[in-house]
Protein backbone atom coordinates (compact mmCIF):
# COMPACT_ATOMS: atom_id res chain seq x y z
CA UNK A 1 0.00 0.00 0.00
CA UNK A 2 1.34 3.41 -0.79
CA UNK A 3 1.36 6.35 1.48
CA UNK A 4 -1.37 8.04 -0.67
CA UNK A 5 -3.38 5.01 -0.04
CA UNK A 6 -2.54 4.89 3.30
CA UNK A 7 -3.72 8.56 3.66
CA UNK A 8 -6.59 8.61 1.55
CA UNK A 9 -7.56 5.60 4.13
CA UNK A 10 -6.92 7.96 6.76
CA UNK A 11 -9.19 10.52 5.58
CA UNK A 12 -12.34 8.44 5.07
CA UNK A 13 -11.84 7.01 9.02
CA UNK A 14 -11.40 10.39 10.13
CA UNK A 15 -14.48 12.16 8.76
CA UNK A 16 -16.46 9.05 9.48
CA UNK A 17 -15.74 9.73 13.34
CA UNK A 18 -16.31 13.24 12.57
CA UNK A 19 -19.79 12.34 10.84
CA UNK A 20 -20.86 10.43 13.44
CA UNK A 21 -19.89 12.60 16.64
CA UNK A 22 -21.88 15.04 14.85
CA UNK A 23 -24.92 13.27 14.38
CA UNK A 24 -24.80 12.32 17.85
CA UNK A 25 -24.46 15.77 19.24
CA UNK A 26 -26.99 16.84 16.72
CA UNK A 27 -29.51 14.41 18.40
CA UNK A 28 -28.42 15.14 21.74
CA UNK A 29 -28.86 19.11 20.58
CA UNK A 30 -32.76 17.97 19.09
CA UNK A 31 -33.97 16.94 22.02
CA UNK A 32 -32.68 19.47 24.53
CA UNK A 33 -29.87 17.65 25.81
CA UNK A 34 -26.44 19.48 26.10
CA UNK A 35 -24.03 18.59 23.24
CA UNK A 36 -21.91 17.05 25.43
CA UNK A 37 -22.74 15.53 28.17
CA UNK A 38 -25.81 16.80 30.63
CA UNK A 39 -29.09 16.41 30.32
CA UNK A 40 -30.84 12.83 30.90
CA UNK A 41 -30.51 10.16 28.27
CA UNK A 42 -32.44 7.49 29.65
CA UNK A 43 -35.49 8.73 28.72
CA UNK A 44 -34.95 7.67 25.17
CA UNK A 45 -34.96 3.69 24.65
CA UNK A 46 -34.75 4.14 20.60
CA UNK A 47 -31.76 6.42 21.50
CA UNK A 48 -30.06 4.26 23.56
CA UNK A 49 -29.33 1.66 21.31
CA UNK A 50 -28.62 3.88 18.58
CA UNK A 51 -26.15 5.52 21.09
CA UNK A 52 -24.66 2.25 21.24
CA UNK A 53 -24.15 1.18 18.08
CA UNK A 54 -22.47 4.93 17.35
CA UNK A 55 -20.16 4.10 20.48
CA UNK A 56 -19.21 0.63 19.29
CA UNK A 57 -18.79 1.71 15.13
CA UNK A 58 -16.55 5.21 16.68
CA UNK A 59 -14.14 2.74 18.71
CA UNK A 60 -13.81 0.46 15.65
CA UNK A 61 -13.07 3.46 13.68
CA UNK A 62 -10.30 4.82 16.77
CA UNK A 63 -8.61 1.12 16.62
CA UNK A 64 -8.59 1.53 13.19
CA UNK A 65 -6.37 4.77 13.12
CA UNK A 66 -4.36 3.52 16.07
CA UNK A 67 -3.87 0.56 13.94
CA UNK A 68 -2.17 2.80 11.15
CA UNK A 69 0.40 3.83 13.27
CA UNK A 70 1.48 0.45 13.76
CA UNK A 71 2.89 -1.86 11.04
CA UNK A 72 0.06 -4.67 11.28
CA UNK A 73 -2.18 -2.26 9.32
CA UNK A 74 -4.00 -3.95 6.16
CA UNK A 75 -2.36 -7.09 6.80
CA UNK A 76 -4.77 -10.20 6.81
CA UNK A 77 -5.34 -11.38 10.40
CA UNK A 78 -5.77 -14.48 8.79
CA UNK A 79 -3.56 -15.64 6.06
CA UNK A 80 -0.96 -12.47 6.87
CA UNK A 81 -1.56 -11.15 2.88
CA UNK A 82 -1.94 -7.48 2.13
CA UNK A 83 -5.54 -6.25 2.18
CA UNK A 84 -6.43 -4.54 -1.23
CA UNK A 85 -6.30 -0.85 -0.85
CA UNK A 86 -9.56 -0.56 -2.19
CA UNK A 87 -10.84 -2.91 -0.12
CA UNK A 88 -9.50 -1.09 3.17
CA UNK A 89 -11.19 1.77 1.83
CA UNK A 90 -14.36 0.85 1.50
CA UNK A 91 -14.38 -1.23 4.60
CA UNK A 92 -11.31 0.30 6.64
CA UNK A 93 -12.37 -1.46 10.48
CA UNK A 94 -11.72 -5.09 8.24
CA UNK A 95 -8.98 -7.22 9.34
CA UNK A 96 -9.28 -9.72 6.23
CA UNK A 97 -8.44 -10.00 2.97
CA UNK A 98 -11.65 -10.61 0.65
CA UNK A 99 -10.39 -14.21 0.10
CA UNK A 100 -10.57 -14.94 3.95
CA UNK A 101 -13.58 -12.82 4.36
CA UNK A 102 -15.64 -14.59 1.72
CA UNK A 103 -14.07 -17.78 2.96
CA UNK A 104 -15.78 -16.88 6.74
CA UNK A 105 -18.75 -16.03 5.44
CA UNK A 106 -19.07 -19.42 3.42
CA UNK A 107 -18.68 -20.94 6.90
CA UNK A 108 -21.75 -19.11 8.50
CA UNK A 109 -18.94 -16.79 10.81
CA UNK A 110 -19.39 -12.91 10.25
CA UNK A 111 -16.43 -11.01 8.33
CA UNK A 112 -17.00 -7.98 9.12
CA UNK A 113 -19.18 -5.78 11.36
CA UNK A 114 -22.25 -4.19 9.40
CA UNK A 115 -22.45 -0.47 9.79
CA UNK A 116 -24.89 0.88 11.71
CA UNK A 117 -26.99 3.48 9.45
CA UNK A 118 -27.26 6.93 11.52
CA UNK A 119 -30.02 8.72 12.19
CA UNK A 120 -32.76 6.27 13.25
ZN1 LIG B 1 -6.53 -13.41 4.09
Amino acid sequence: MTQRELESIRRAVREEIVALEEAVARWRVFHGLGRDGGGDETGFPVYRGWRQDMDVRLAELRAVLARMEGDEFGVCDDCGEDIAPQRLLAVPTTRRCIGCARGREAAGRPGTTPRPTPGQ
